[in-house]
């Protein structure tokens, strides 16, 4: 994925149909922190390169750090983001600030190896399997637009589906 966000919207998704069992930002913390790598990579030597943070190793390393220390940052983002909601805001937007260790987990490994499975789709230097598999042959096991439309449409998915579960929690 050229743009973060995108990674997000399967995120969204599995918070919708599992909120109690996934912790949505730290799913979205550990895409960030996977992407880290090609945005310093891009930055220090110019090449948007995928290395060791787009395998399973690295990624699930990755994820282990949107558990901890990432699920107290998490938690804080949470709290500051209800704190500037009003009373009326906070009925829909307001969430749940605690997460819990397994929620973190479940989430954050989530994010880390669907990160890879959609990477590896759009880039081919995205390893997966290192060092098992030193190259990627499933380079374009699905075209970017795909790819982008997918993404799209789990986040539409998600936020129709947590918008159907507000109204029923509220009738
Ligand atoms: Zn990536």
């Amino acid at each position: 994925m050229p743009i973060t966000p995108f990674h997000f919207g399967p995120g969204a998704f599995l918070k919708a149909i599992a909120p109690r069992q996934v912790s949505w930002t730290a799913f979205a913390l550990a895409n960030g922190l996977i992407d880290l790598e090609p945005i310093l990579l891009f930055l220090f030597t110019g090449e948007p390169a995928h290395r060791f943070f787009h395998t399973l190793p690295g990624a699930t390393l990755a994820a282990l750090a949107a558990v901890w220390p990432g699920r107290i940052a998490c938690a804080s983002w949470l709290r500051f983001w209800n704190r500037q909601l009003s009373p009326a805001q906070a009925r829909w937007l307001g969430c749940e600030p605690s997460i819990n260790t397994r929620q973190a987990l479940v989430g954050a490994l989530l994010g880390a190896w669907s990160h890879l499975i959609l990477d590896m789709a759009m880039h081919v230097d995205v390893r997966p399997l290192w060092p098992a598999i030193g190259t990627n042959p499933w380079h374009g096991w699905m075209s970017v637009d795909g790819l982008h439309v997918l993404c799209t449409a789990a986040a539409l998915a998600g936020l129709a589906l947590w918008g159907a579960l507000k109204l029923v929690k509220r009738s």
